[in-house]
């Protein structure tokens, strides 16, 4: 997550099925990588993990997927991410995440 070159912070936009951040002063758009899509405070738990994210995740073509059952919904593909702190993070299209 950043700011914009006028210094505004950049608010996530998914528009073209693609995390983007966009400003909402100037429109500047920016391009974000997997490693954006989560963000972290210290410690380990989950309230450290954007809830706008987890919603969004699973719609980023960029992010990884995996073959893998979610506990609470049928569907077997999931995206996953590695945290900062090495843990491995899956997250599902019905909003469920875990590790
Ligand atoms: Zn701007
Ligand atoms: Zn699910």
């Amino acid at each position: 997550m950043s700011f914009c070159e006028c210094g505004t912070l950049l608010s996530m936009a998914t528009k073209t099925g693609e995390l983007k951040f966009q400003c909402p002063q100037c429109r500047n758009e920016y391009n974000s990588t997997p490693d954006d899509a989560l963000i972290y405070r210290t410690g380990n738990s989950y309230s450290d993990i954007n809830p706008n994210v987890i919603k969004l995740a699973p719609h980023i073509k960029s992010m990884p997927k995996v073959e893998k059952k979610c506990p609470k919904c049928p569907n077997t593909i999931v995206t996953f991410t590695r945290t900062k702190t090495g843990r491995l993070l899956y997250i599902c299209g019905c909003g469920n995440y875990w590790s």
